[in-house]
């Protein structure tokens, strides 16, 4: 999802608006828009452009746009194409005009009411039906704005960052969050607000945090906030200034950094992807419901570490959706022979974008006949995106470290959603799909408990500060995972590292098994769990030191020839996610 700035102030605020956009640049959008107001004998005046934000800001300098309230946007198209109308502010009655971040899934049934009740809609959006709700609610300004709003977002399902402004009552902005993110900057008698602290990092570098179903009425010299019907106080918190990104920070260096990063970024991933019970399938842009109706295999392209991810990926659709894929190297892919079967959708993988195999896979995927290209990317602006048919963006920010962390547990995330919205066309119940969103919305807390695993890892780890070999053994969903694992044990330590399916190790790896070769093995709770043991049982009976990360639930001992890491029980959908973190301990505290 894109992004929200507004403020409120006694100077003109278009400047501090517009910094604002270019700050979220970085989050994607197809169009860009800004609403002002300057007192309440000023007239509501608005501007939109598609494309680049710098078109709006010439705009703006034209039309010398000034007000000392404003509300501007940056729009992710899901609801209706990008067209200058389509794009945010939108408004009701010349009166009040909002600025929308995410999904109003029951948009049409309200569209339909509001008709009857005679708005007019000017926009194809989801968006526009909360601007009119809010004028209804008004009833001619009879109820107040905080109050209409407060209303109207009872009557939407589905995930909202929202700010409103109303020439009736140009003293305020009328902020809400649900499933999207806001935050509230705090100045001294001015006050500003975004979907990201980054884009006011100019003003203020003072944040209160808005919870879920938060709402608040923000006003030159105060700050007023409600949580369902009770008034409450939130903190506010001092954020240095980012570009946080390309600094180290209390961190010995980026890795280790961006592994710490991960409950954030997959929370950042997640917003306004989920509500509470179903995943929001416009997120994946206009054109994606009708193509998913459309997929009836799935073939994933990457490289590397995106590589691992399309693997784990492969047995979600496969057991999840029920639908077959198959998971290629891109450098492998591009120079095959491939049949495509009917209904089939490209996906590629890659934290760039600009990945030279995976960009020529897709050039290739082209001539073939695929029902569309979807690209699962880190950058909004790259080639991949720019190429592929529609896009989802992992919200990982600058990965600087050079062995990929949170950019594979964000695709990961961003997989498995897309695993749930092809599974509704296959049966998917939805109370599964509650449960499986359930399940996701922990993810950012499972992460952060295996991230508190590191004094441990850090222990067991000097004891293989002398090696120079290594085993990585997983089974079915873990052995992607176990891939992960062994490829960035090589990238950082130089340690050779394999990794194999657990029960392939009788077939040959076996013979090389003794005391100078580690075993690591991911045991998550699941069916195959006595057939890893059975596999770990031949490994100690080579002489071989084992290194266990293990589900809690497991109670797997830790002995003499095996040394045993209790990974947070999580549920089994989200393990190969969880027990990546461990691994990426490893990598960073060999020698
Ligand atoms: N659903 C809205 C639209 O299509 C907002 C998308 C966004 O988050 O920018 O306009």
């Amino acid at each position: 999802m894109c992004g929200i700035v507004g403020a409120i102030a006694e100077r003109n605020v278009s400047g501090i608006l517009l910094e604002g956009l270019k700050r979220l640049e970085y989050r994607g959008y197809d169009s860009a828009g800004i609403a002002m107001l300057n007192g309440s004998r000023d007239k509501l005046t608005d501007l939109k452009t598609v494309g680049k934000v710098k078109k709006l800001v010439t705009s703006a300098s034209k039309a010398k746009i000034r007000g000392n309230l404003g509300i501007a946007h940056t729009r992710w198209a899901t609801h209706g194409k990008p067209t200058v109308a389509n794009a945010h502010p939108h408004s009701s009655s010349k009166e009040i005009a909002i600025v929308h971040n995410g999904i109003i899934e029951n948009y049409q049934e309200l569209r339909e009411k509001l008709l009857k009740d005679g708005y007019v809609f000017k926009t194809e959006t989801d968006s526009e039906t909360i601007a009119h709700l809010i004028h209804k609610e008004r009833k001619g300004g009879k109820v107040s704005l905080i109050d209409a709003a407060k209303k109207a977002i009872t009557k939407l399902d589905g995930a909202y960052g929202l700010c409103v402004m109303d020439k009736t009552e140009p003293d305020q902005i009328v902020v809400a969050r649900s499933g999207s993110p806001l935050v509230i900057g705090v100045g001294i008698g001015e006050n500003f607000v975004a979907s990201d602290p980054l884009a006011l990092g100019q003003v203020t570098d003072r944040f209160i945090y808005l919870e879920e179903g938060d709402v608040a009425k923000v006003s030159l010299g105060d700050i007023e906030i409600w949580h369902g019907n009770r008034k409450i106080n939130r903190p506010i918190t001092t954020v240095e200034s980012r570009s946080k990104d390309a600094e180290k920070g209390e961190y010995k260096h980026f890795m280790l950094k961006e592994i710490h990063e991960q409950p954030q970024v997959i929370k950042d991933t997640l917003d306004g992807r989920i509500s509470k019970t179903k995943v929001l399938e416009q997120a994946f842009g206009v054109k994606a419901r009708e193509i998913f109706d459309k997929v009836k295999t799935v073939q994933i392209v990457a490289c590397g570490t995106s590589f691992h991810a399309g693997q784990v990926a492969k047995y979600w659709l496969e057991t999840i959706a029920k639908i077959p894929c198959s998971a290629d190297i891109a450098s492998d892919y591009r120079y095959r022979e491939i049949i495509v079967q009917p209904g089939t959708l490209f996906v590629t993988i890659s934290q760039s974008g600009e990945t030279a195999d995976t960009l020529a896979a897709l050039r290739y995927a082209k001539k073939k006949k695929y029902v569309a290209s979807l690209a699962i990317c880190n950058v909004a602006t790259s080639t991949l995106v720019r190429e592929s048919d529609f896009c989802i963006l992992t919200m990982a920010g600058q990965e600087i470290g050079v062995a990929s962390t949170k950019a594979f547990t964000t695709q990961l995330a961003l997989l498995l959603i897309l695993s749930i919205v092809l599974a509704r066309r296959t049966g998917l119940k939805a109370t599964q799909e509650a449960k499986l969103v359930k399940d996701l919305s922990k993810l950012p807390k499972l992460i952060d408990k295996a991230l508190r695993l590191s004094k441990d890892i850090k222990r067991i780890s000097k004891q293989f500060s002398d090696k120079y070999h290594s085993l990585f053994l997983g089974r079915g969903i873990q052995y992607p995972v176990a891939k992960e694992g062994a490829l960035k044990l090589k990238e950082i330590s130089y340690i050779h590292a394999e990794a194999y399916p657990a029960g392939e190790l009788k077939h040959g790896p076996l013979a090389l098994v003794d005391s100078k070769m580690p075993v690591i093995a991911v045991a998550p709770n699941n069916d195959l769990l006595g057939k890893l043991r059975a596999n770990l049982s031949e490994v100690s009976a080579r002489g071989g030191m084992l290194y266990v990360f293990a589900d809690e639930s497991i109670k797997f001992e830790s002995d003499k020839s095996c040394k045993v890491v209790n990974v947070p029980i999580s549920p089994e959908v989200l393990a190969p996610i969880v027990f990546t973190i461990p691994l990426q301990y490893c990598r960073i505290m060999l020698p």
